[in-house]
């Protein structure tokens, strides 16, 4: 579903973000993408909703060859893929209620769909009772709660998390993890960008490591241990 082929990303400061990537990421995968800082995790998760482009090769997205897309079929992928960030990105001046509901009411949904949806997605991250109130008033954990709703409210097949646990204590860390585990459990599929191991380690997925630009390996064992 996902195929990067031979992919190059050459920033345009000459930077050599990413060195000719071939991968596959099948529907329903959970895949973490590791690395040290540097390494690429960011920019291949930005190609895969086009806030960038490749320089060389291709990105396909359930076959489609996403450098092909047309201006106004960009909203049609981004809405195709939720995005979660270390940063959380809420709207300090709405609630987490508002903040989910604003990410759908762009499309064309009933005032009623709106609010079911926004209710049962805040009650699936575990937020019933801070539906109300405003991103200060939450923990960093609430807070990439309600990031992690507003990502998946539009019921997206793929969700990325570029370093979602990396303002985050290890216990509320590990928290946001077993929610990923839980959204990909109910079909969609997951790439976390982390540098964390401790948590590449409690789960048993495919590990993906880049290491300056450049794929380095691809599967289940973790051969970084060492990076703590
Ligand atoms: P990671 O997410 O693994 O830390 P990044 O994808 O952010 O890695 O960065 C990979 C390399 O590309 C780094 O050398 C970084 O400095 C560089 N880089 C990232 N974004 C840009 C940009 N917009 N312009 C120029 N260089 C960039």
């Amino acid at each position: 579903m996902i195929k990067l082929l031979n992919v190059t990303k050459v920033y345009p400061n000459g930077v050599r973000a990413l060195q000719d990537i071939t991968l596959t990421i099948e529907k329903g995968e959970f895949v973490f993408l590791v690395g040290p800082s540097g390494a690429g995790k960011s920019t291949l998760i930005k190609l895969l909703f086009r806030e960038e482009s490749p320089t060389y090769g291709h990105v396909l997205i359930a076959g489609k060859n996403i450098a092909r897309l047309r201006k106004s079929q960009i909203p049609i992928l981004r809405r195709n893929i939720g995005v979660v960030f270390q940063d959380f990105r809420l709207l300090e001046d709405r609630t987490a209620f508002e903040n989910v509901s604003f990410a759908m009411e762009v499309l064309e949904h009933s005032k009623k769909e709106i609010q079911q949806r926004v209710h049962h997605v805040l009650n699936l991250v575990g937020l019933k009772d801070r539906i109300h109130c405003y991103p200060h008033q939450l923990s960093g954990g609430e807070q990439q709660r309600v990031a992690i709703a507003r990502a998946i409210v539009n019921r997206p097949h793929i969700l990325v998390a570029d370093e979602p646990t990396g303002n985050l204590d290890p216990e509320t860390s590990k928290e946001i993890l077993k929610l990923l585990i839980d959204i990909n459990r109910s079909g969609t599929t997951v790439i976390m960008a982390t540098h964390e191991w401790s948590l590449v380690n409690r789960a048993n997925n495919r590990v993906i490591a880049l290491d300056k630009g450049k794929l380095v390996s691809d599967g289940e064992k973790v051969l970084f241990a060492h990076e703590g």
